[in-house]
């Protein structure tokens, strides 16, 4: 937050979808204290639609849930709307984006995972890109967001390809300062 992120994306494990355990409203409570940059959640869990109101309690401005984790991506969409947040619907590196797509005219944000999600630290899977473009093609105005193995290089890929939202964890973490890299992150993609 001090170093000026635009967001911070929490995300949320349950060791069911993802094998990993990481955290809970309660936490995400917590840094909404520390101030006032907007947080959205990138629910990694099963039954994704049993949290919607905590992590809405806890602050997010945005929830973010798989489309492999449930039936009912549009109800789901609608459910987080009538929470009064942003919703979005994240896709796998092996799922095709063409499984979204008929969900694509009511979603705010789409994530295209550019690793498998679970772990941090892994690298940047390029055949992810020609989905962010297909969906960009699809809608020119939605909020395109990647997520997993973004440093300068990959940003830039990402936004050729048509993405406007970069999650960052590692890069960040092994920056000389988070400010820095933030800042590094933006001037290779042009922004600011
Ligand atoms: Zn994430």
């Amino acid at each position: 937050m001090e170093a000026g992120a635009d967001w911070i994306h929490c995300d949320i494990m349950d060791g069911q979808f993802v094998p990993p355990i990481t955290f809970g409203d309660g936490l995400v409570k917590s840094l909404r204290t520390l101030g006032n940059t907007k947080l959205e959640a990138h629910l990694m869990t099963n039954t994704p639609e049993r949290h919607f109101e905590a992590f809405v309690e806890a602050g997010c401005s945005r929830v973010i849930f798989h489309a492999e984790a449930t039936a009912h991506t549009h109800r789901l969409v609608q459910a987080l709307h009538g929470l009064g947040v942003e919703a979005g619907v994240a896709i796998n590196p092996g799922t095709p984006a063409g499984s979204i797509e008929p969900i694509l005219d009511f979603v705010d944000l789409a994530l295209v995972m550019t690793v498998n999600p679970g772990w941090g630290a892994q690298k940047f899977i390029e055949s992810c890109l020609p989905k962010v473009e297909s969906i960009r093609k699809q809608r020119p105005d939605i909020q395109i967001e990647v997520d997993g193995g973004i440093d300068p290089t990959t940003i830039r890929r990402a936004r050729d390809a048509g993405a406007n939202v970069f999650v960052s964890g590692s890069y960040l973490a092994k920056a000389s300062s988070i400010a820095e890299g933030l800042a590094e992150l933006r001037h290779a993609c042009g922004s600011r």
